[in-house]
């Protein structure tokens, strides 16, 4: 910008909130109205193959893009990408704007800020509005970048034009270990397992011949097992062969691989970006891959 004496404008009112030290990121992305969008777009129900493969080239360009990114993870129009624990991506900082700041948007999250003026600490906030980071450069980096990647794509994966703009919302968590992390992680993947698990019970029913609000109605207090049996007895459908990316969402990391190096014996590992469909609740992943996370 230049010096001009319209500058106060960004000197005065734009606060620099930097995210805490050696925290870990995640930047949580998600379409916004897809339930919509996929409709308009004739998305195979309840889960459209094209669409998930178009998401996880999305995350796969992320991963190119931004090296701080160790890890993502991606169900339906969600993604997660976690970037590693001592990121300097953009100084970690948060732009804030002080209306939104005390705006009474509500109280949507803990963390532990310090907001700064001119170097020097004025307010300590232990609880702080987290919806206001969409404000961040982070965030909108992430966002920008991951939209207009879906945009680009979108013609390798589906036939027709967009009748509406995809568009996607941002948020930043930040969590203070490897546990938490690892936990944010299950927790999308649990998530997904029993959304998906409903889905494809309600789809079932749908198309078998019942209204939508029959098929909730059905649904209505039902446990996983109850789930399991209706679709094994009404439609024999056994859940767990259900493809693995319907159930537990896609992981995408780099991963090492041995190259062939010209019959040369001695075999050099290079890292490759890949997407997969692994667990990540139990410690079977995380043991096979401990460098991801710096374990
Ligand atoms: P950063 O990523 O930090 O924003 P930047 O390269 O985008 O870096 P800016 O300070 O935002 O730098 O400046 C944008 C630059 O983009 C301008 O200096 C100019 O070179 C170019 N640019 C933007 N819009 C136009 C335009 N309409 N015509 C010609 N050049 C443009
Ligand atoms: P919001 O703007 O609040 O995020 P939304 O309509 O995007 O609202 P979500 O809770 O994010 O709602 O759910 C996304 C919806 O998009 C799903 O419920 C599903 O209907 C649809 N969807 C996303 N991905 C797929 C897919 N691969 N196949 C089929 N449907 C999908
Ligand atoms: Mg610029
Ligand atoms: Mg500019
Ligand atoms: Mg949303
Ligand atoms: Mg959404
Ligand atoms: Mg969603």
């Amino acid at each position: 910008m230049a010096n001009s004496k319209y500058e106060y404008v960004k000197r005065e009112f734009e606060f620099h909130r930097h995210l805490p030290a050696s925290n870990w990121i995640v930047v949580l992305i998600d379409g916004c109205h897809f339930h919509r969008f996929s409709e308009l777009h004739a998305f195979e129900k309840p889960n459209d193959e094209r669409a998930l493969r178009l998401m996880n080239a999305c995350a796969t360009s992320m991963l190119e893009k931004f090296p701080d990114i160790v890890f993502a993870y991606g169900v339906s129009d969600e993604y997660s990408f976690v970037f590693r624990e001592k990121t300097e991506f953009h100084k970690r900082r948060e732009r804030h704007v002080i209306y939104l700041f005390t705006s009474s948007l509500g109280i949507l999250g803990y963390c532990h800020t310090q907001i700064y003026l001119n170097n020097s600490i004025i307010k300590s906030h232990h609880v702080i509005d987290l919806s206001t980071n969409i404000c961040s450069k982070i965030i909108s980096l992430c966002v920008s970048y991951f939209t207009s990647v879906y945009g680009m794509k979108w013609k390798d994966f589906f036939p027709n034009d967009f009748k509406e703009t995809p568009y996607f919302d941002g948020r930043v968590v930040c969590y203070p270990n490897i546990k938490t992390i690892r936990d944010y992680l299950a927790w999308r993947q649990v998530d997904c397992h029993i959304n998906n698990q409903y889905n494809t019970c309600f789809w079932a029913l749908v198309k078998s011949g019942k209204t939508e609000k029959e098929a909730h109605q059905a649904l209505k207090g039902t446990f996983s097992k109850d789930k399991n049996k209706l679709l094994l007895q009404q439609f024999q459908v056994n859940y767990n062969d259900e493809p693995a990316v319907f159930r537990k969402g896609s992981s995408v990391y780099r991963d090492k691989v041995k190259t062939d190096d010209c019959g040369n014996p001695i075999k050099r590992t290079r890292e490759a970006i890949t997407v997969s469909s692994f667990d990540l609740i139990g410690p079977e992943f995380w043991e096979n891959h401990q460098y991801i996370l710096g374990e």
